[in-house]
């Protein structure tokens, strides 16, 4: 199964990637969780992305494009992959594309998942992840800042992106950046668009029922 979720920031895209890859065994790909990675343990790599993921811009096209045909190159013995933040722009679609043909190998779908602007904002400034376990959860009250883990005992913290100004810079990435995809992937005959309001549960069915 080759499946790739697009959606705007906070759609819930990593949510449902966990389910998802874990029911179907295949590796759950996320750019963002790389990245954030290799930014905490301060790798060359990490070095050159911090400044554009804490202000919300995207990370030049050839940083990504090394690490995905790593995670291709890893993921031909397994039975697929999930993708998650990748492609962002039609750049790196077209580039994928084109490494999947050279490779032999088709995706299956592309879930878009849809939330709209106003629901986008009010989950950001609201999502908490776990520097521990790296668990993400949405807290109540916007000025908890201080609360622990429910899994783990961790600290729970606000991403630096999660900001309510750099938040709407990424809304904006997104419009100019990544809705494009919408069409690229529809012309494939690949896209299919999934309602992301309501539980976690619902959306997953919504989703398993493409797949
Ligand atoms: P979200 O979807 O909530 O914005 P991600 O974890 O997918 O969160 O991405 C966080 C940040 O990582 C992005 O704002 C961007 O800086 C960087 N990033 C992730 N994936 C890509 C990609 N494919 N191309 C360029 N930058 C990326
Ligand atoms: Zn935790």
């Amino acid at each position: 199964m080759r499946i790739v979720l697009i959606g705007a920031p906070g759609a819930g895209k990593g949510t449902q990637a966990k389910v998802i890859s874990n029911k179907f065994n295949i590796p759950h790909i996320s750019t963002g969780d790389i990245l954030r990675n290799e930014i905490n343990k301060g790798s060359e790599l990490g070095k050159k992305a911090v400044k554009f993921v804490e202000s919300g811009k995207l990370v030049p096209d050839e940083i990504i494009i090394e690490i995905i045909k790593n995670m291709i190159r890893k993921s031909r013995s397994e039975n697929g992959f999930l993708m998650d933040g990748f492609p962002r722009n039609l750049k790196q679609a077209k580039m994928f594309s084109s490494t999947l043909d050279h490779l032999g190998i088709k995706l299956d779908k592309v879930i878009n998942i849809v939330v709209d602007k106003d629901e986008i904002i009010s989950r950001l400034g609201k999502r908490r992840t776990c520097n521990v376990c790296k668990s993400v959860f949405s807290i109540n009250n916007n000025n908890e800042n201080f609360i622990k883990c429910p899994e783990c005992g961790g600290d729970l913290i606000k991403r630096k992106d999660d900001d309510v100004e750099v938040i709407k810079h990424r809304l904006e990435v997104y419009e100019s950046e990544t809705r494009p995809l919408i069409n690229f992937y529809t012309d494939k005959g690949l896209l299919v668009n999934i309602d992301g309001s309501g539980e976690e549960k619902e959306i997953t069915e919504r989703i398993l029922k493409f797949l």
